[in-house]
């Protein structure tokens, strides 16, 4: 995505640092709610810059906390800014910044998890999916123990043009621990191609933008940061298993006719059933998606199969049978 490298002319007056924000209210950082906090206003400048112009954009934080990416956020002439904090203790702190920027900030002391932002926004915002964005943006520095829940919640709601998605195609900037914004950006045959890599890549193009060193978080995090823009039941069986993609598929047929609902699967979608299922494309995965749809709507029965169970009720009848064999008189 280009950075327009400008920010805008609405500044905020001279405040009180982020340290002194955080020494003010005593806000030590929770461990069971993965605050780890920016304080180099450059740093978060720098994240700002990197979403784009936001003139005039409707912007939701995820995660203000002290509020640096906030003032940041607030520095760049925006419509409005919504953001959604979980901790009590940062609701004064993200009111002063408020108070420093009249009819901007919008506070919710709320869960980024279970909070409607399809309908916080005025309607008239709303796109059609095949139009350009609109004109809100989503920034957050992610707290890490949501991170990966959130990012799945949203490309299924991405999926359905719901939640953020009601208002078109909304860009995000977020930044993710290390590993997960590499599973998010890695290409066919990588190590670590998933599940998530192909959801992500399929629904959206996603960029990594830049690594945030560790030594910028205080509390310094175990893991490393990344900045990153923007049918799951079938994904989670092949990258669960991570065998050939026969073996794979299998567990999508009943027992009776396994082998060859497996085979006429991998045939019709053309692909090499000795691949495994980091070496697949995402045109592989869309026309594995779709021939497996086309069997779902021959035979229902096949949605609602379920692999386990039948080994259960598999194991259950051979038990039963043991038992009545050694009841018997000899
Ligand atoms: N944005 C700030 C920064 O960059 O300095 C804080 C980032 S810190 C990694 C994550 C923030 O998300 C914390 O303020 C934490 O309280 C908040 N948070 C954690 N879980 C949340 C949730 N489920 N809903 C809303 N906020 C949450």
């Amino acid at each position: 995505m280009a950075a327009s490298g400008k920010l805008g002319t609405f500044r905020l007056p001279p405040l009180p640092t982020i340290r002194e924000i955080i020494k003010l209210y005593q806000l030590r950082a929770a461990k069971q709610l993965s605050q780890n906090f920016l304080l180099d206003l450059r740093l978060t400048d720098k994240i700002v810059r990197k979403a784009g112009n936001l003139t005039d954009v409707y912007v939701y934080e995820v995660g203000p906390g002290p509020g640096g990416i906030t003032r940041s956020i607030l520095n760049a002439d925006i419509a409005e800014l919504l953001v959604v904090e979980k901790d009590t203790r940062f609701i004064p702190g993200l009111q002063m910044l408020s108070d420093a920027a009249p009819g901007k900030l919008r506070i919710v002391h709320g869960d980024v998890l279970t909070f409607k932002i399809e309908k916080a926004f005025p309607e008239h915002l709303k796109r059609k999916w095949e139009d350009d964005p609109p004109n809100v943006h989503i920034i957050g520095n992610l707290p890490f123990s949501v991170s990966t829940p959130l990012i799945i919640k949203w490309l299924e709601k991405m999926s359905l043009q719901d939640g953020p998605f009601a208002y078109g195609r909304t860009p995000m900037t977020l930044t993710f621990q290390k590993e997960v914004a590499e599973r998010l950006v890695a290409t066919t045959g990588s190590k670590q191609r998933s599940r998530l890599s192909i959801m992500a890549q399929y629904l959206c193009n996603v960029e990594h933008l830049f690594t945030i060193p560790g030594k910028a978080f205080v509390p310094k995090p175990e893991v490393s940061v990344c900045l990153c823009v923007s049918v799951s039941e079938l994904f989670l069986n092949l990258f669960k298993q991570r065998k050939w993609m026969h073996q794979c598929l299998q567990m999508l047929f009943p027992e009776a006719r396994r082998l060859e609902s497996t085979g006429k699967l991998l045939q019709l979608a053309d692909i090499d059933p000795t691949l495994r299922p980091i070496h697949l494309s995402l045109t592989h995965f869309k026309s594995l998606c779709d021939v497996y749809r086309k069997m779902c709507d021959e035979d229902p029965q096949l949605l609602t199969y379920n692999f386990r169970e039948e080994l259960k009720q598999k194991k259950h009848k051979s038990r039963s049978q043991e038992d009545r064999g050694s009841a018997s008189p000899r």
